[in-house]
């Protein structure tokens, strides 16, 4: 079966926007895109509209490709001390010149909506983390949604990215499974995913995996997105010959990609509403 997350998305978007109506004033997220890279362009596009569309005020500031590190921290240290501002995101990747990681460090915690600072990073760790990375915790929210229950499950996760395949493999662990990360050094990755009864994977190659490595039954999460020559968007399992193989899988697009969007507004209001309380 398939594990609609554009589906799961609307739903979120739906239960924020009801509670948004609820409150004083809206939840402000800024956005803050450097130089002009026309797919970073286009997530911050939609970033705008999901916030319009669940009752956010959302503000986007563009800067220079040019601008100085310090610059942009500048800018940052501004949006902290901004009362009305609940939730900061700077989009990734940053030109070569700037230090993302000093970037992230910099927006205060509280605000940090991505989850990738290290102090909330540090309290998911510790499975008490009030902002999760969006794209992990809106897997978890999927897998919520078909009722598994993770405990004592074998997950294999491949991929093992800051913002993804570690903090997803701490969200699996937190929930109780028992989890085996992978990287580019792995060795014999194919029996490791053999075994798993639930995959996760985000590498970011087109159709790496295929149904021969699926253990009947098993679980897939596909968070890639790959564009192919012909223009189609695929993902990083080989979607045809998997989905009458394993019992629940997520499609690309539309698994993954929605939740990233729809939990980054959950992330806001619980920003929104921690400070506020
Ligand atoms: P990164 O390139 O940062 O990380 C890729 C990870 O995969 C690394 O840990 C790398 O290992 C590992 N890897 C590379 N090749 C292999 C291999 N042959 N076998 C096993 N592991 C391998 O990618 P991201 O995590 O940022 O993104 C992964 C994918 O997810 C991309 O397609 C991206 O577009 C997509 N994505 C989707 C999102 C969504 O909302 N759906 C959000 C974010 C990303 P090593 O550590 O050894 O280098």
């Amino acid at each position: 079966m398939i594990i609609d997350g554009k589906q799961i998305a609307k739903k979120i978007r739906k239960n924020i926007h009801d509670k948004v109506k609820q409150l004083d004033r809206a939840p402000n997220l800024v956005v803050i895109l450097v130089g002009n890279d026309p797919a970073s362009a286009v997530y911050v596009r939609n970033k705008e509209n999901a916030c319009i569309e669940v009752g956010f005020s959302s503000e986007k500031i563009v800067l220079p490709e040019s601008i100085t590190q310090e610059d942009l921290l500048a800018n940052i240290k501004r949006l902290n001390n901004d009362d009305l501002v609940d939730g900061i995101l700077v989009q990734l990747p940053l030109p070569k010149h700037l230090d993302p990681n000093q970037v992230i460090e910099n927006i205060n915690y509280a605000k940090d909506v991505d989850g990738f600072n290290s102090r909330n990073i540090g309290e998911l760790i510790q499975n008490r983390a009030i902002l999760r990375p969006c794209t992990p915790k809106g897997v978890m929210t999927m897998l919520k949604e078909i009722n598994i229950d993770l405990a004592g499950k074998d997950v294999t996760m491949v991929g093992a990215s800051n913002i993804v395949g570690r903090p997803l493999a701490i969200e699996l662990l937190n929930a109780g499974a028992t989890v085996t990360i992978c990287n580019s050094k792995t060795k014999d990755l194919k029996n490791k995913v053999k075994r798993a009864d639930i995959v996760a994977v985000a590498v970011g190659r087109a159709e790496m995996i295929n149904g021969d490595w699926i253990k009947d039954g098993a679980i897939v999460i596909d968070v890639g997105i790959n564009r192919l020559d012909d223009g189609r968007l695929v993902g990083d399992v080989d979607f045809n010959s998997i989905k009458d193989k394993a019992s629940w899988i997520t499609p690309v697009p539309g698994g993954v990609g929605p939740m990233t969007i729809a939990t980054l507004l959950e992330n806001t209001l619980i920003a929104y509403n921690a400070r506020n309380s």
